[in-house]
């Protein structure tokens, strides 16, 4: 991923600011858990669930690694039904193709359906550069461009705002895009949405081009498919006559019947829907029927290179169903915008520092952001391991040249410490013999203080884990306390590891 601002905070400051604001914390938790549980109800309704999600990780797995024959083979299908298809590196590629599409056709307005990818790329800011503007038309991304705001999760980009506060912001700046509100306009949820349906219906029967996204790509027909709850989907796949479709390339999928998987599990992973109630799909062009002119922008943006990393690219199977998002405790309290990318919570902390790299403090942040409980995995759709990527992604970060110096350190002592078993015994009886008089927090400023002012430092136990098992053994054996030659050590058997 291109865009990345350099001046933006780190994931601790800008989640040292966010958890201290009440009122976003009650929005976050309010929905997170209210869809959280609505989505356990709905997945425990199917007996065959951990079946269908192995069978949507397999066949994002067999698509990822044969992509390059998957893609060429959409390309075809697409300019056979009469598309056209372009080949985005960058996100500054997709943009400067999607606003050459749009001069070209003389029109000086898009309307959008909402797309990940779009706001990876920065589309509307580079519109704006050529004079276009670009509506949202998703309810939630209509609130987060009226309040020249950003959005803060995958499913709801408006999920830290509340009701009051969009009455506010319909009112206060609908006008300056288009309709106004109305003025006695009220803050339930039926007065808000018809206000946003009357605002926008202006915008659909006027648009002469739409730019959306796409949650799969069929490679043998060149069908694209977008799922959506409101129908403004619907509205500018079909009405406009140009339609301008920028998608990642791992949305590929092989053949129609995988769509038979996915899309069971994505609506209740994300909805807690059984189906969602609008799928449109689209093949090229039809004559007297939908578009007349369709563009499909294949973009890369750092996925080839997320690709090449046999551990990291499993972040490649997502698909954006937020699941994971709202069982955060991370995502929960800190809230969206703390990550600093179109791609927030646990699935943002792996996608984003593999898409734009590590280099930048922000970027490099991002793995630490997640406490490693596991939980993001447990709800995954498509059952990407996101702990394992988080601790690979660590681990990059600390071995890089600018990376976290003091955890370095402290790997290099413990590898040191670890390979020397007379100096690490030694150590812990001095730690045991000591324990009373260990604070809580580390004094000395730097790094550990940091990390122990916000937890307790572990007890230490009376005696080390190796004198207590050679005790033990020694009681068990009439043997004293063990040979000390290290033949009783507990081993462990790699080979026995099991999956999780
Ligand atoms: S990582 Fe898994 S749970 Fe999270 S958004 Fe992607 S598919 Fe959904």
């Amino acid at each position: 991923m291109s865009r990345t601002d350099l001046g933006m905070p780190t994931f601790p400051q800008a989640a040292r600011v966010s958890t201290k604001d009440a009122g976003l914390r009650a929005n976050l938790t309010h929905a997170t858990h209210t869809i959280r549980a609505k989505r356990a109800a709905a997945v425990a309704e199917l007996p065959d669930w951990p079946r269908l999600r192995a069978a949507g990780a397999a066949v994002k797995d067999h698509t990822l690694r044969h992509l390059d024959h998957y893609l060429l083979q959409l390309e075809q299908a697409v300019t056979q039904a009469g598309g056209t298809v372009h080949w985005a590196t960058t996100a500054e590629e997709a943009n400067r193709i999607t606003a050459d599409i749009i001069k070209a056709t003389g029109e000086t307005e898009v309307v959008k359906v909402k797309s990940m990818a779009t706001q990876e790329t920065g589309l509307n800011e580079a519109l704006a550069h050529h004079g276009i503007t670009a509506y949202e038309t998703d309810l939630a991304e209509l609130i987060v461009q009226l309040g020249d705001d950003k959005p803060s999760h995958i499913l709801v980009p408006a999920i830290h705002k509340n009701r009051t506060e969009i009455r506010d912001i319909f009112t206060r700046t609908m006008a300056a895009w288009g309709r106004p509100a109305p003025d006695d306009l009220h803050d339930t949820p039926a007065e808000l949405a018809e206000a946003a349906r009357l605002h926008l219906r202006e915008k659909f029967l006027r648009a002469k081009v739409a730019v959306s996204g796409a949650n799969f790509m069929i490679a043998e027909t060149g069908t694209l498919v977008v799922v959506e709850s409101e129908g403004n989907g619907r509205m500018c796949l079909t009405l406009p006559d140009t339609l301008i479709s920028i998608v990642g390339i791992e949305k590929t999928i092989p053949t129609f019947r995988d769509l038979d998987i996915l899309l069971q599990t994505l609506p209740r992973s994300s909805t807690a829907e059984r189906m969602n109630p609008y799928t449109t799909m689209w093949t090229g062009t039809t004559p007297h029927d939908g578009p007349r002119n369709f563009h499909l922008v294949l973009l890369d943006n750092g996925r080839t290179d997320t690709l090449a990393d046999t551990t990291g690219r499993q972040a490649l199977r997502c698909i954006r169903c937020s699941a994971c998002l709202n069982v955060c405790p991370v995502y929960e309290r800190a809230g969206g915008h703390a990550y600093g990318s179109a791609y927030p919570g646990p699935i943002g902390a792996i996608l984003t520092p593999q898409l734009r790299g590590t280099s930048t403090p922000l970027d490099a942040s991002l793995p630490y952001a997640s406490t490693l409980c596991g939980a993001c995995y447990d709800v995954c759709p498509v059952a990407i391991d996101i702990p394992e990527i988080l601790v690979h992604l660590r681990e990059r970060v600390a071995d890089q040249k600018d990376g976290h110096r003091a955890e370095r350190t402290a790997m290099k002592a413990a590898t040191w410490l670890l390979d020397h078993p007379a100096a690490l015994s030694a150590t812990e009886r001095a730690a045991s013999a000591t324990r009373r008089l260990h604070p809580n927090r580390l004094p000395v400023p730097g790094p550990g203080k940091a990390w122990s002012d916000a937890r307790d430092l572990p007890d230490v136990a009376a005696e080390s884990f190796r004198a207590g098992w050679k005790k033990a053994r020694g009681a068990r054996t009439g043997t004293g306390t063990g040979t000390g030659t290290g033949t009783n050590e507990p081993k462990h058997d790699k080979d026995k590891d099991t999956p999780r």
